[in-house]
């Protein structure tokens, strides 16, 4: 499918010189939504994971249906201040501003594999710092999967060592 005629790009949001990639244009088209999600779980499906992790909010977008299609669980990775029980948090910086991103406590098992999964992939950022919060609660990162990776900013070298899966790339 070509997703990318229906992901709708926006200059200069939410500041200039920033091309935001929209995919709520993507999202509202039922068909597109669902063979997305299929195509990424059909990626995901090579590793044996426990666990999917998304950071809020676009990532609960793609990681709940991923998790849902696979059979496993769902792990909220949330802005700091959020969630009700103990959390372990990390700061990280955005390819725009600066942001802390927490975890429950108890949200993984040491060992279990564990799947990142975000609707797009810039710096690297947010998912170098996901991936430190599950590794700090001894979770084994498997790999990272994107509706949308921005090549020229590098966030899969950023990503080293890790699976890399994006649908589309710009
Ligand atoms: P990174 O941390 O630099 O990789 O930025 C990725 C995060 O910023 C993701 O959680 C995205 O939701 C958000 N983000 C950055 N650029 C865009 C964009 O163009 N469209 C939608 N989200 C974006």
């Amino acid at each position: 499918m070509d997703y990318k005629s229906l992901i709708r790009v926006i200059p200069d949001f939410p500041q200039e010189g920033i091309s935001f990639k929209d995919i709520t244009t993507l999202l509202k088209d039922g068909e597109a939504y669902r063979s997305a999600i299929n195509d990424l779980a059909e990626f995901v499906r090579r590793f044996d994971i426990d666990l999917i992790a998304g950071p809020e909010a676009r990532g609960f977008v793609v990681g709940a249906p991923l998790a849902y299609s696979l059979g496993v669980g769902f792990i909220p990775v949330r802005k700091a201040g959020k969630l009700p029980a103990e959390t372990i948090q990390a700061s990280y910086n955005l390819e725009y501003g600066k942001d802390a991103l927490a975890m429950h406590k108890d949200a993984i098992k040491p060992g279990q594999k564990v799947l990142i999964a975000d609707d797009l992939l810039a710096t690297g950022g947010t998912i170098k710092t996901t991936i430190e919060l599950v590794e700090k609660l001894g979770g084994i990162v498997v790999g990272a999967t994107f509706l949308i990776e921005l090549s020229y900013l590098k966030g899969r070298e950023a990503l080293k060592g890790y699976e890399v899966f994006s649908l589309v790339t710009y």
